[in-house]
């Protein structure tokens, strides 16, 4: 480094610890945590449902002696004790912000943040958007849903500490957002994937040439999964002429991975989070390479302890060698998807954002797509998913034939499912600015 140049890494201490210090920083850390666990009564009543001694609980190999923490579990625990639950683990004069999830899958839950969980917020932001080239100089323009959501507020902290100039719009609001960045020359943006393609969308309506008019470098894309399938990725990449970044994370493990410029997936922030990969039927650990849940035990989190989360996301890691220099472990896809999203058709895993990347590769694809439910794919009885059914927009001087047929012959080629394929016009389908429900139900 000369002067006046940047260093590499934003935290060179952990990002490039060898694996043994970091397994000794995660145990010492490991201890913390079990021992902030315990100011709560969910924990206390969980370590004694599954017979586990807290001071047990020495090496990582231990881990496995804990019971797991659900969602559900979370919901009940708010339910019986409204409107926290009893796994706060601090006063609740020491809380500064109070978030809920979109509740999109069952009852919203709430999250709670001491200036200590801020700062973790702000780090992992920090380090991600570093390891992808973000600097001070930038002009970063937030676009996600602040109502509610921590993680528009982790992207914001974490801008902030990089020492970027931080507009903050929040989602929506397009032609505003397009005369924003075109005002201030916006660098850096954070977005969903389907607001990127709306907002290219938008600007091609108001005349605006995205890849010459705007100054934007650097985006990061997540929010929903599909940022690091390279389809998607590619494709906003060459709509925006900048380059993309996945920083994925939930409410109770907010981005807990992050890209690096190699763009080879995600790096883990090992310091702040063990990661277990479990089985989901077994819930064994699985090796690199193979399917599995994210279970991530929180090693930073101050308000609201959680060990042996399990995300409900699934993910493949690896342990191989990244260009970039850092020694975490790698999550090569990303997020793959989650649980909930997963579509079982006849055995075969199927996530609504590996079908978004397939069809993002056919040239001819309109750029929004539905999988439906009705009574020709869902078995009456069982109510099982017996056939996959595509509604996908076609672009309007397409052939519909050949392009329905080469539709079904790459679904099949990916996910060796057949696909039943049902063509609409270009751009019929509702486009969504925060987060995009691709599976839709038509049984009556
Ligand atoms: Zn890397």
């Amino acid at each position: 480094m000369t002067a006046g140049e940047h260093p590499r890494y934003w935290n060179a201490e952990v990002e490039t610890l060898s694996r043994d210090g970091l397994r000794q920083l995660q145990e010492r850390k490991l201890a913390d945590a079990v021992r902030r666990a315990q100011a709560c009564g969910f924990y206390r009543r969980k370590f004694a449902e599954a017979g586990a001694a807290p001071a047990d609980i020495r090496t990582l190999d231990d881990l496995a002696r804990l019971p797991l923490t659900t969602k559900d579990d979370l919901r009940r625990s708010q339910s019986e004790h409204p409107p926290y639950g009893d796994y706060l683990a601090v006063p609740k004069t020491s809380v500064l912000g109070i978030y809920a999830s979109s509740g999109s899958t069952g009852e919203p839950t709430t999250a709670l943040a001491t200036a200590e969980d801020h700062a973790a917020w702000a780090e992992r932001g920090a380090r991600f958007f570093w390891a992808f080239g973000v600097r001070p100089h930038d002009i970063a323009q937030n676009m996600y849903n602040f109502q509610l959501f921590a993680g528009a507020w982790a992207v914001h902290l974490g801008m902030q500490r990089v020492g970027c100039a931080v507009i903050t719009m929040g989602v929506g609001n397009s032609e505003r957002q397009l005369q924003v960045m075109q005002r201030y020359g916006t660098t850096f943006t954070g977005m969903t994937p389907s607001y990127a393609f709306h907002l290219a969308a938008v600007a091609q309506q108001m005349g605006i040439d995205i890849r010459r008019d705007l100054r934007l470098k650097r985006m990061i894309v997540s929010g929903e999964p599909g940022a690091s399938a390279p389809a998607v990725r590619e494709k906003i990449e060459a709509l925006w002429g900048a380059k993309v970044y996945d920083w994925p994370g939930m409410q109770e493990a907010l981005g807990w991975s992050g890209s690096c410029e190699a763009q080879t997936g995600t790096h883990v922030a090992e310091d702040h989070f063990i990661l277990e990969v479990l089985d989901p039927e077994t819930r064994r650990a699985v090796g690199p390479g193979e399917t599995g849940v994210a279970v991530l035990t929180q090693l930073e989190n101050h308000a609201q302890p959680l060990l042996r989360w399990w995300t409900d996301d699934y993910v493949v890691y690896s342990t191989d060698y990244c260009p970039c220099g850092r020694t975490a472990r790698r999550l090569p896809f990303g997020i793959l998807g989650r649980a909930d999203d997963m579509l079982k058709i006849s055995g075969v895993r199927v996530w609504p954002s590996g079908i978004e990347a397939t069809l993002k590769e056919l040239p001819g694809f309109g750029g929004e797509f539905r999988i439906v439910k009705d009574r020709t794919t869902v078995q009456e009885n069982s109510g099982a998913l017996v056939k996959l059914k595509l509604r996908v927009e076609c672009g309007d001087a397409v052939d519909r034939e050949p392009f329905a047929a080469a539709v079904a012959a790459r679904v099949k080629a990916k996910f060796n499912v057949t696909p039943i394929v049902e063509l609409v016009g270009e751009r019929s389908l509702a486009r969504f600015e925060h987060k995009t429900k691709r599976v839709v139900d038509e049984r009556q």
